[in-house]
């Protein structure tokens, strides 16, 4: 039977961590993780070949969203937010989604330039830098840590500093305007729509001053608006229109 979104996000669930359907235990053979793309010997996987390894499988958020941003080459990073958010240990609120949102935005841009060995040091430096953004940033700062991602992101892929001209506008713009859209839309505080916003923002920023065309999923649907008692429902843009939620894979 397929799995709701909250069911999929309960820490003691069971079934397969991408997608929750069954596990399959058969012959010994080689899997790649859907995480870290690492090949070893097991046997079990889902019903639709997923396979996550034992390192993967118990590591914490901010770990998991390094590996896997680093592994992957997927271009879409609503989708890589999307991918990492459904594991249950990211949880519905919280700072990882401050490391979060620069990664899957650095993971996107170096796959669509092509530049793998940059992808590995800005993300490297994106965690170091975005681990000192705290938990709550938005309320007691007034300066959401998803607005201050897309900045972090800004920066790392213009190279800006203190002394730059240029790429400290760009850098200082982009916490801006992610920063006016998450305000605009009003509290409380949600830290999937406002990674939702932010991630959009700099999708529009990187079209408008460097020409680069990220394709995204732009009829996203929130799939965690039941794990939030403070979700602001049909005022976010992102509340699922038809309800009862989506489940994970379509009957
Ligand atoms: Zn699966
Ligand atoms: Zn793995």
């Amino acid at each position: 039977m397929v799995k709701s979104r909250s069911e999929l996000m309960q820490p003691q669930r069971s079934g397969c961590l991408i997608c929750g359907q069954e596990l399959v235990y058969g012959q010994n053979e080689k899997v790649r993780c859907f995480y870290c793309h690492k090949v070893s010997d097991s046997n079990v996987k889902c019903k639709d070949g997923h396979y996550v390894c034992d390192k993967c499988h118990s590591m914490p958020g901010d770990d998991l969203i390094e590996t896997y941003c680093l592994s992957t080459e997927l271009k879409d990073p609503l989708e890589l937010a999307l991918i990492l958010m459904r594991r249950p240990r990211m949880k519905m609120h919280g700072p990882e989604h401050h490391f979060l949102v620069p990664a899957v935005l650095l993971a996107a841009y170096y796959n669509i330039i092509g530049d793998q060995k940059e992808k590995k040091l800005k993300i490297k430096e994106a965690r170091v830098r975005s681990s000192r953004v705290l938990g709550g940033f938005c309320g007691f700062y007034g300066d959401c840590g998803a607005a201050v991602g897309t900045g972090i992101f800004m920066s790392l892929i213009t190279g800006a500093t203190p002394l730059s001209t240029r790429e400290w506008k760009l850098s200082n713009l982009m916490t801006a305007k992610s920063l006016s859209s998450i305000a605009n839309h009003g509290g409380p505080r949600c830290c999937k729509r406002n990674a939702y916003l932010a991630i959009n923002e700099a999708v529009n920023f990187l079209k408008e001053n460097f020409n680069i065309r990220m394709e995204t999923n732009r009829n996203l649907e929130c799939e965690f608006s039941d794990l939030n008692k403070e979700c602001l429902k049909e005022e976010c843009p992102y509340y699922p229109r038809n309800r009862p939620a989506k489940s994970v894979v379509s009957s």
